[in-house]
């Protein structure tokens, strides 16, 4: 293993984005039929496991979000329960901690948090 099998913790950051369609049923301006560019951003902090040495695969996590990009079917689902699944998927047996931050627009953003066993969400709008 590395360093004599000892592992520090190490953090990954990814930043990706996808287009989707939107729309929020009965709410004053959200419930009616638009779309997003998401802006999307990982962090996760882990033990870098496997022959690569890898907290987790840059790849993964891109191909994650990619289900919602220029997809037929419309997101109906708020940015806050967007990023809590998104953080719940990626909290692995090797990943202490996941950071999703997701971008509806320039100005506002929806954070989940999974740290240990906590999950928890803030938005900035
Ligand atoms: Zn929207």
């Amino acid at each position: 293993m590395f360093f004599g099998g000892k592992m520090g913790a190490v953090t990954i950051y990814k930043r990706t984005d996808f287009e989707a369609a939107h729309k929020l049923e009965g709410h004053p301006k959200c419930g009616v039929l638009h779309g997003h560019s998401y802006k999307v951003e990982v962090w996760l902090t882990g033990t870098p496991t496997g022959p690569w040495g890898f907290v987790s695969d840059f790849g993964g996590i891109k191909e994650y979000f990619r289900q919602f990009d220029h997809s037929d079917a419309v997101i109906t689902k708020s940015a806050e329960i967007l990023a809590l699944e998104a953080a719940a998927h990626f909290k692995t047996d090797n990943v202490t901690k996941v950071v999703v931050r997701i971008w509806e627009s320039a100005t506002s953003y929806a954070e989940a948090v999974f740290d240990e066993d906590e999950l928890s969400t803030k938005t900035r709008r």
